[in-house]
This record gives C-alpha cells, structure tokens and sequence, in this order.
C-alpha cells in the first residue's frame, strides 16, 4: 500500500499567550504560596520550559478548602439550582469559545496530538459542563430523594493523560450539585486547569467555588487528608488510590476512585476486518496509550489470527507519529520522561519473558519523549505485560478458540474498566457483555466516550461512577 506524504501542518500556537509564571487559584484569585517553592512544566515533545507553576504547600491547601468552606456554606449551597445552572452554562460556552486555544495548550503541555485535543478532549469539556447544567435544577428528579443535599468541600486529584477532560468529569458534577471544590491537577500537566480558573474568573463564579492547587503527590496527599474535606475523587494510579482509600477508611469522607485497567479487545471470527483493525488502533494508539480504559490487550479467535495480525501491521505503518501540533499527527510525545522509562522497561520485560516484539518503521525525533507504537506477540497470560497495565502505545496479542474460552481471559486481570467486542452477532455481544466483569464495554466500536454515559470500574480499577445520572450520586448525600 503506498504511503502518502504530508506537507507538514502545524496548528499555530500563537492563540495561547503563556506568563511566565502562575500563582495558585484561591478564592477567586491568583496567588503566591506560603513557603514560595515553584516547580516548572515542560513540553514533552521538545523538553522546552513552558512555564513556571507554584507549588501548593499544606497550609496552602488548608486556605484553599477553607475558602472552599466559606463558599459552599455561604453562596453556593444555598444557591437555587437553576441560578448555579447559569454559571455552570457560562463556563461551557466560553469553554466553547475558547476551544481552539485549549486544545493547543493542552498539545503543549501533555503531547497529545492536536487532532486528538481538538475533536476529542475540549468538545467533550464543554459538553460535560452543558450537560450537567442541565441537572442543577432537576436533581430531585435524578432519583436521590425528593430534596437531594450536596456533601460540602470537594478535594479532587486528577492525571495528567487528560487533563481538562478529567477536571470537568470531576468539577461539573460536583458544582451542579451544589459543592464546592479544590482540585490537583497533575504536575506535569498544569496549565489547562490554570487557564479553567481564568474562565472561572470570566463567568463571575463567585469566590472560592472552584480552587486549583498545583503540585506534585504531596500536594495531593495534603489535600486528600485534609480534614476539611468532605468528598474526595481521585483519578490516578492503583498504587496511589489504595493508598487514598486507606487514609480515607478511618474518616467519614465519601470516596470515589477511578485507577487503572488491562482492557481486552476481543475479536471474533465473523467481525468485520478492517473496523475492528480501526477499533483496535484506536483502542491502544490513541492518546499514546496513555489511558486507563485502553484495549492493552488484543485476544483474537485463533481463526482469524494471521488476517488480523498482518491487516494490523499494515495499518501501524501509516501511522504518523511527531509534532503534537501538526494536524497530521496520530502519535504524539509520551508525557514525561518518568513514564517514558516505564514503558520501555515493561517492554523490555516482555522482550525477556519470550514475547515478539514488533513495530513499524519509524523515526523518533530527537528531543523529548518518544514511543513507537509496538506489538507483542506470543503472549501468554502469565507474562508480566499482559498484566500490568503499561500505560504507553503497546498492545500484547492474545488467542483464543471459543467464546468461553475469551470471557475467562479478558477476566483474568485484577482490574475490570472497560472491554471491547467485535462480532456481527448481537447474541454474542449480548453473551459476552452479560459475562466481561468491566464497568464499560464496547462493542463494535472502542473508547467512545459520552457525558451521558457512566464510567468506572469493577475490582481494583476502583469505585464509584462518573458520568450520566450515575455521576450525581458521587456528589450528593445520599
Ligand atoms: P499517580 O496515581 O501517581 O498520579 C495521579 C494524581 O495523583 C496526580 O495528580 C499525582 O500528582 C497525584 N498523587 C500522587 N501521589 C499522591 C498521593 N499520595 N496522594 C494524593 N495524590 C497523589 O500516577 P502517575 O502519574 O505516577 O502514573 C503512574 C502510573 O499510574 C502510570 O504509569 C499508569 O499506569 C497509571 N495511571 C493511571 C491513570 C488512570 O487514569 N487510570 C492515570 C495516570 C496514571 P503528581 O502527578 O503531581 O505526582
């Protein structure tokens, strides 16, 4: 198949105007800390310096959950809905407004391809926000209750594989509820939260609804043990939610978390070829694999297995990896050096445990953090990289024979996010979804994502939903 080339087309980024440095977002307002320590935060395709970021210490985190106090007892609880409805419509519009700039400055920051950040990460922001708007002053039709009542103080710990997504799945339910936040964004990727608090200041949100503290886990840790924290959500790693829910157990703090998956994307012998090699590329190349509901592991009906595998190939080598900027760009940079060598280190182990390594030609830049997008096969199950999730562009093949047979490996994994089907039979996708102990599963189709739609986990991807009618139950007394 021949190979297009491109000229290239960079979005520009002159529509984001950087400061040199950003203070922290405590009540309505931009602000140095306590202690004055600062931390700085990199392009991750370039390694260049975007940005000076304050970093949050204890006692100012403990300002920040006391303006949010202040405000949630004296404003905004008792504020009607349809009046908080009004502000959370404000902030979607200019969310919408400003699109084109968000979507660059979240490229920047976290390397995501502006294709990616443009169609994908900053429509589904506003629509999040628009779609809870609407429920502000409904909620006693969402099925709490007659009279549901918010829980109070928010402190909500987000990544950084999408940064202004996950701040509006946890922000935009939270206030439409009638709570107030303080909210983490994740080192490496503070800026877009910091532009959200600007459009906090534009829409006239009244003071201290809505804080952002920047820093690294310790800023994170400080928030969550905050005993002035009511509710706390936290989006993130494993490891770290076990931890947030060992602090949280002795407190009455209501908890939600959303950790880790090792998604199968199972593929019968009857699909449709090529959109299941679409399904499949999206399902682990999309966002650099940089997700927790990723397909990280392919199991594919022994039958079709060398149809699929070479189809497969074929598509990989098409993909365009680079500039996070250029609309052409499918692969983008790995967002930090720290998960960069985690990548290569799984990969390395799946190497040494006896897997096949494969990935299409293609040439790495030279400054910042890079990939390939990479297959394994000759997996088995107990291979470290068909367990652990590895959070980067590898997929790790698998077979199997019959449907039984797939339903016991896709479950075979301590985690339960998400899963894929791909048939053309809808008793068996209605067999399979009945079976797969995932909070989500696609069929035909793979990380589609809706602000109507629930999100969350079975086993140790955590607990709680976000999303849908389902999403207002984390933020209400209930
Ligand atoms: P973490 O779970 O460490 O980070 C998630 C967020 O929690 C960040 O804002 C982080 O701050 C913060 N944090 C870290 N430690 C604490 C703590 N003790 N208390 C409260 N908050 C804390 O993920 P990493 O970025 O370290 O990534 C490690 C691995 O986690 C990845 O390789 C991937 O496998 C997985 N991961 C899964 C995600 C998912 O959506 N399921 C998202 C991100 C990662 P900071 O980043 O500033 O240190």
């Amino acid at each position: 198949m021949p190979k297009f080339e491109y000229a290239p087309a960079p979005e520009s980024r002159s529509i984001v105007s950087l400061r040199e440095s950003y203070g922290l977002f405590i009540n309505g307002e931009f602000g140095p800390s306590v202690d004055g320590r600062a931390f700085k935060t990199i392009s991750p395709a370039t390694e260049e310096v975007l940005a000076e970021v304050t970093e949050a210490g204890p006692a100012d985190v403990d300002r920040a959950v006391t303006a949010a106090r202040k405000a949630y007892e004296h404003t905004w609880s008792a504020m009607p809905g349809r009046e908080r409805a009004k502000y959370l419509f404000r902030i979607a519009r200019i969310i919408a407004e400003r699109a084109r700039e968000l979507a660059v400055l979240e490229s920047l920051d976290n390397g995501k391809p502006i294709r990616e950040s443009r169609d994908v990460d900053i429509p589904l922001v506003a629509a999040h926000f628009f779609y809870y708007a609407g429920w502000a002053d409904k909620l006693e039709y969402a099925g709490y209750g007659p009279a549901p009542r918010p829980i109070g103080v928010a402190g909500q710990v987000i990544p950084w594989n999408f940064p202004l997504l996950m701040l509006a799945w946890k922000i935009a339910p939270a206030l439409a509820c009638g709570n107030t936040v303080v909210l983490k964004p994740a080192e490496t990727t503070p800026l877009t939260a910091l532009a959200f608090a600007e459009i906090c200041q534009q829409a006239d949100l009244p003071p201290g609804v809505v804080n952002i503290v920047t820093g690294a886990g310790e800023t994170g840790r400080a928030l969550v043990e905050h005993p002035g924290v009511d509710k706390v959500a936290f989006t993130g790693s494993t490891e770290v939610g076990k931890q947030i829910a060992r602090a949280c157990a002795p407190t009455r703090k209501k908890v939600t978390l959303e950790l880790g998956g090792k998604a199968a994307n199972v593929v019968f012998e009857d699909a449709p070829v090529d959109q299941a090699v679409e399904g499949i590329v999206n399902g682990i190349f999309f966002n650099q694999g940089h997700v927790c509901c990723a397909g990280s592991r392919l199991l594919v009906q022994e039958s079709v297995y060398s149809e699929v595998l070479a189809s497969l190939r074929r598509r990989l080598a098409t993909l365009r990896l680079g500039d996070p900027l250029d609309k052409n760009t499918d692969v983008g940079a790995i967002n930090s050096a720290a998960q960069l060598a985690k990548i290569r280190e799984l990969s390395d182990v799946g190497e040494a445990e006896g897997a096949e390594r494969w990935s299409p030609p293609c040439e790495l830049p030279v400054k910042g953090f890079w990939f390939p997008p990479t297959i394994f096969t000759g997996v088995s199950q107990a291979h470290r990289i068909a367990r652990e999730e590895i959070f980067g562009p590898v997929l790790s093949v698998l077979t199997f024979r019959t449907p039984a047979e797939a339903v016991e490996k896709a479950n075979n994994t301590p985690y339960g996010l998400s899963a894929g089907v791909w048939t053309e039979k809808g008793s068996l996708i209605l067999w399979m979804a009945s079976r797969l102990r995932a909070g989500v599963v696609w069929a035909n189709t793979f990380n589609k994502f809706d602000p109507t739609s629930p999100f969350g986990g079975y086993k140790e991807s955590g607990y709680g939903r976000e999303g849908g009618r389902h999403g207002l139950e984390a933020y209400l007394n209930v």
